[in-house]
C-alpha cells in the first residue's frame, strides 16, 4: 500500500504531521506538489510569491532526494482530477495532507476530501500551519474574537502546542515513479529580470529558515521589544516568507524560543515575549480570516464600504515606484521593489500614507503587496491592510493619521534607513533627511539635489491631506 503525501504551504520535512503520520504506515511514500493557481479565487500567488516558490519547491525536492525519493510536481487546472490521477497510477490507498485555511482553499479542500472518501481512498487532513486552529479558540459566548489581547490571553492559558516532530531519516518510494512536470514548466519566476536581486537578500527552503530563526534568537531576541521599530537595524526575525510558506512551522518557533529563553534564564516570562506575541498576531490573522471569509476585499466595519475613495492612477504610480517626495514612504517601497519584503514599521507608514494622504482605496495598497511581498499571505496582509485603514478588528481608529514625517524621525533618527534605499537624497544632513522640501537652496545644492528633478516634490501636503480624510471620514457618521 502506498501513501501519498500532497505538500502545499507546508514545503519542510521536520515537524510536517502529514508526512509524520504517513511515515507511521512503513510503507512507500510519493510526496506530490500541484500547482494550480486558478482555484485561488482573485489570491492567486503573486509574482514575489512565485519567485519564492519556485526556489522553495527546488530545495524541498532536493531534501527529498537526500531522503530517497523525488518530489512529484504538477501543474493542474483541476486538482481534485490530478490528485485522483497520480493516485490512480501509483496504486495509492490513503491521501494525507496539512490544513491551509484561506476561505477559497479551504471549502475547496472539503469537497476534494469528500470525493477521494467517496471514490474509496482514505483522506486526512492535519494541523502543522497555526499554533491554535481557528475554531479552537472562541470567546465566553462562544463566538470568535475581534480583539486581540484576549485572543491572545486565551492561546497562553492552553497548555504549549506539541513538540516538533524531526525529519525522518529516509523515506521509501514507490518502485514507478509517477510522472512529473519539470520545475521550469511551472513557469514560477518572472519574465523580467525585476526579482534577479531577490537572491541577495534570501536564500528559500528549510535549512536556511532555521538558520534565519536561531541567527535571531542568538543576534535579538533579546532587544527585541526595544529595537523592533527601528527599520534601519537587523532587529526582526524575517521569517515571514518561510512561515507562509512552510520552510518552518510556527510550532517550531514556538519551543526553540522557548528553549533558547529558558537557557538563558526567562523561565516563566518567555510565553509572554514580545516576539511570541508578534506571533500571536499572525495565528488572529488566521482566525479573522477564517470567521470573516469576506475580509480580504471587504471591510470588516461595514459602515466603511462608503468611503468616499479617490481614484487617481498618477498618484497610486508615485506610491507603488516609491516617488512620493516622503523620504520614509519612498524608502519603504523601494526596498519592497528591491527585495520582496519591506519592514512592519514601514509597512504601517507606507499603507497609512496610501489610504490617509493619498485617499486611495486600501484594498489598492493590499493587491500592491500581494504582488511584491516574498511573504504575501491573505490572513496577514488583510489584517495589515484593514488595521492601517481603520476598518478592521482591533485596527488603529481612522482618525489617528500617522505624519509620516514625524514616523520617521523618531523610528529612523539619523536616516541610516532612508539613506540605504534612497540614495539620490544621502548627503542631505540628518536635519533635512526626511524632509528635504525644509532645505535651503545653499543645502540643497551641495547635496547635489534639485527637488522636483533628481527628487520629487511631496505630491500632497500631509496637514491638509490629514484635513481631507477627516471630513471624508466624517461622511461615515450616521
Ligand atoms: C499593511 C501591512 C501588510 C502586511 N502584510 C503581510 C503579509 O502579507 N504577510 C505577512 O506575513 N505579514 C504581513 N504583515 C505583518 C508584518 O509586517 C510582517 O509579518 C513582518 O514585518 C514580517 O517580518 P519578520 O518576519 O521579521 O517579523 P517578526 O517581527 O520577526 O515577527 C515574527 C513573525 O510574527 C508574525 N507577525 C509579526 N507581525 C505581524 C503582524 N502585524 N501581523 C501578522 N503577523 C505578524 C510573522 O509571521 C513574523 O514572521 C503586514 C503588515 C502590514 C501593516
Amino acid at each position: 500500500m502506498t501513501t501519498l503525501v500532497w505538500f502545499r504551504q507546508d514545503l519542510r520535512l521536520r515537524d510536517n504531521a502529514a508526512l509524520t503520520a504517513a511515515l507511521q504506515f512503513g510503507e512507500p511514500i510519493v510526496p506530490l506538489y500541484i500547482f494550480a493557481p486558478d482555484e485561488e479565487s482573485i489570491w492567486r500567488p503573486g509574482a514575489a510569491s512565485r519567485w519564492w516558490l519556485h526556489h522553495s519547491l527546488r530545495q524541498l525536492d532536493l531534501d527529498l532526494q537526500n531522503l530517497g525519493v523525488a518530489l512529484c510536481l504538477r501543474n493542474a487546472q483541476n486538482t481534485q482530477a490530478e490528485l485522483l490521477r497520480v493516485a490512480r497510477e501509483c496504486g495509492i490507498t490513503r491521501i494525507l495532507w496539512n490544513r491551509r485555511y484561506e476561505p477559497a482553499i479551504s471549502a475547496r479542500d472539503q469537497v476534494i476530501k469528500a470525493a477521494l472518501s467517496d471514490a474509496g481512498f482514505t483522506a486526512i487532513s492535519y494541523n502543522s500551519a497555526l499554533l491554535f486552529e481557528p475554531w479552537s479558540i472562541k470567546n465566553k459566548t462562544g463566538k470568535p474574537y475581534q480583539v486581540f489581547s484576549p485572543f491572545w490571553r486565551q492561546c497562553l492559558s492552553l497548555p504549549d502546542p506539541p513538540e516538533p516532530t524531526p525529519a525522518p531519516q529516509r523515506i521509501q518510494s514507490v518502485a514507478t515513479a509517477p510522472h512529473s512536470h519539470e520545475l521550469d514548466e511551472l513557469k514560477l519566476l518572472p519574465r523580467l529580470d525585476w526579482a534577479d536581486g531577490f537572491l541577495a537578500h534570501w536564500t528559500p527552503g528549510a535549512a536556511s529558515a532555521h538558520q534565519c530563526l536561531q541567527q535571531f534568537l542568538t543576534d535579538s531576541f533579546e532587544h527585541y521589544q526595544s529595537n523592533r521599530d527601528r527599520p534601519a537595524l537587523r532587529a526582526t526575525s524575517r521569517l515571514s516568507p518561510y512561515l507562509h510558506f512552510g520552510e518552518i512551522g510556527p510550532r517550531e518557533v514556538w519551543h526553540a524560543t522557548r528553549k533558547f529563553a529558558q537557557q538563558n534564564g526567562q523561565h516563566t516570562t518567555w510565553r509572554r515575549s514580545h516576539f511570541l506575541f508578534e506571533l500571536g498576531w499572525r495565528e488572529f490573522a488566521h482566525h479573522l480570516l477564517f470567521y470573516f471569509p469576506d475580509t480580504p476585499a471587504h471591510p470588516l466595519r461595514t459602515n466603511y464600504a462608503r468611503f468616499p475613495w479617490k481614484s487617481d492612477s498618477g498618484t497610486l504610480k508615485a506610491w507603488q515606484r516609491g516617488v512620493t517626495g516622503y523620504p520614509i514612504v519612498d524608502a519603504g517601497m523601494r526596498e519592497l521593489w528591491h527585495t520582496g519584503w519591506m519592514h512592519n514599521r514601514v509597512r504601517m507608514i507606507t499603507g497609512s500614507f496610501l489610504v490617509k494622504d493619498l485617499l486611495l482605496p486600501w484594498q489598492q495598497g493590499a493587491q500592491w503587496f500581494w504582488d511584491t511581498l516574498v511573504d504575501a499571505d491573505l490572513a496577514s496582509n488583510t489584517l495589515g491592510w484593514q488595521w492601517v485603514a481603520g476598518c478592521g478588528a482591533d485596527a488603529a481608529p481612522y482618525f489617528r493619521i500617522f505624519n509620516p514625517t514625524t514616523q520617521a524621525l523618531k523610528f529612523d533618527p539619523q536616516g541610516v534607513y532612508v539613506r540605504r534605499w534612497v540614495p539620490e537624497i544621502a548627503q542631505l544632513p540628518d536635519s533635512f533627511i526626511h524632509q528635504p522640501w525644509t532645505a535651503t537652496p545653499e543645502v540643497l545644492k551641495s547635496a547635489g539635489i534639485t527637488l522636483g528633478k533628481t527628487y520629487p516634490f511631496p505630491i500632497v501636503q500631509h496637514d491638509i491631506a490629514r484635513l481631507e480624510a477627516l471630513a471624508a471620514l466624517a461622511t461615515l457618521q450616521p
